[in-house]
């Protein structure tokens, strides 16, 4: 332990929250990315980890202002954003400081970073190291540098194994390797080279997104207007993009490496701790911008405690304002909503005894004709008392989620590489 620890004042029921720091800088922006970060300069980076460290410094005024209850015994720490290998030394150190210093964490704490790819250096290794952080997430995304290249990727294929034999020497053996399926001229030839190439590096765990289209990245929006730039015209069509993810599955279950979750895959025993409080709505408190938490009210419910949910602003400026957070309520029925598609994204599926026992029967029952419908169309199967997707309902996921909803809740997922839902 390299900082001074600090008692846990246990108020949340024995649940450890997990942490999230958002870096919202980048060394260049890739083209799909439809994330909140963008290329700054170095003063920025610390003004911003000067704002940071004082949102975790007041958080516990905060969760007094909101009326919410979280313990400050905290199990997981997750930076990402965003390249939050960006960042030098003592900023890092810095925000490690804060967080320990607000919050007690587990000595067995799972503390990830993400890091891009051509950033690690021996200095960085020692700062991670320095920080207490025991995993890495690398946004890899291809091994052919053809495919990483054309979407703004710096890295090349030798210089992600290289520094993956370097972490490792220096113990940090706990590696997430980010895959993107759907690059520009991805063939299935070249993905099922990529995925044995991550396969072949004995990493723990793998992530695998489909590439998202949509308006908030450059080459989303040249792909809906049918043009060229950022290589738009090789990207591959949607059926295909599906098969790779299919080939994925099959090649990393092979491999020892399960699906747990609808994009992410591990060894036995090396699941993201902290990713997985967002699927079964254990309490997370994320700071910077474009941050989502989810905390329990100090107000009982009839259905137990009152969730809430709160997010800070998705602009630098804003959040550099000091622009409120906005607060949302959850009421039993989003609870119930968000059970189901959070629970669902997991390959266990949903326990749904156990939402009975938490909601009522009654309530629970009134998801019954779209838990049948999906059943009739193979979307999800009922084993041992848990619903869960079948293969095809994984595909069509999104689909399916929809069913759920019955009032204007948001599907709230974990973005591509970045480990915080947006
Ligand atoms: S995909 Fe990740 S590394 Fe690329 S610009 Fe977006 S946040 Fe930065």
């Amino acid at each position: 332990m390299m900082f001074p620890g600090k008692a846990s004042h246990k108020i949340n029921n024995g649940m450890p929250v997990g942490l999230y720091i958002s870096v919202p800088f980048c060394r260049t922006k890739c083209s799909y990315c439809n994330f909140a970060s963008d290329v700054f300069t170095k003063p920025a980076y610390e003004k911003y980890v000067q704002r940071l460290i004082d949102d975790v410094s007041g958080s516990r005024q905060l969760a007094l202002e909101l009326g919410c209850e979280f313990d400050d015994a905290a199990d997981s720490i997750y930076l990402g954003g965003g390249t939050p290998s960006i960042l030098d030394s003592t900023q890092l150190l810095r925000i490690f400081v804060a967080l320990r210093q607000q919050f007690a964490v587990a000595r067995d704490a799972e503390i990830t970073v993400e890091c891009a790819p051509g950033t690690i250096t021996p200095a960085l290794i020692a700062t991670l190291l320095q920080c207490g952080v025991n995993r890495v997430s690398l946004g890899v995304q291809s091994f052919v540098d053809r495919e990483a290249q054309s979407v703004g990727r710096l890295h090349k294929r030798e210089t992600v194994l290289e520094e993956i034999r370097q972490l490792r020497e220096a113990g940090l053996v706990n590696i997430n390797i980010d895959l993107i399926a759907g690059l520009p001229h991805q063939t299935t030839g070249s993905w099922a080279y990529l995925v044995s190439e991550t396969i072949a590096t004995g990493v723990p765990h793998a992530s695998v997104y489909m590439l998202e289209v949509d308006e908030d990245s450059r080459l989303g929006r040249e792909l809906m207007a049918g043009g060229a730039r950022y290589h738009a015209h090789f990207v591959p069509d949607e059926d295909r993009i599906a098969d790779f993810y299919q080939l994925a599955c099959e090649m990393l279950d092979a491999a020892g490496i399960g699906q747990y979750e609808i994009s992410n895959f591990a060894r036995s025993g090396a699941q993201s701790r902290h990713n997985l409080k967002y699927w079964t709505r254990q309490p997370y408190i994320g700071f910077g911008v474009d941050a989502h938490s989810m905390v329990f009210s100090e107000r009982q419910g009839k259905h137990g405690r009152q969730a809430l949910r709160f997010a800070t602003p998705d602009s630098l400026d804003a959040y550099m304002t000091r622009v409120p957070p906005t607060v949302t309520e959850v009421s039993a029925r989003a609870a119930i909503e968000e059970s189901f598609f959070l629970g669902l994204r997991l390959n266990r599926g949903v326990d749904l005894e156990r939402l009975r026992g938490e909601f009522g029967a009654e309530m629970i029952a009134n998801w019954e004709p779209a838990i049948r419908e999906c059943e009739d169309e193979q979307l999800l199967v009922r084993q041992g008392g848990n619903l869960r997707l079948t293969g095809r309902g994984r595909l069509l996921s999104n689909e399916v989620f929809a069913r759920f909803l019955t009032e204007a809740t948001e599907i709230t997922t974990v973005g591509t590489g970045h480990g915080n839902p947006r």
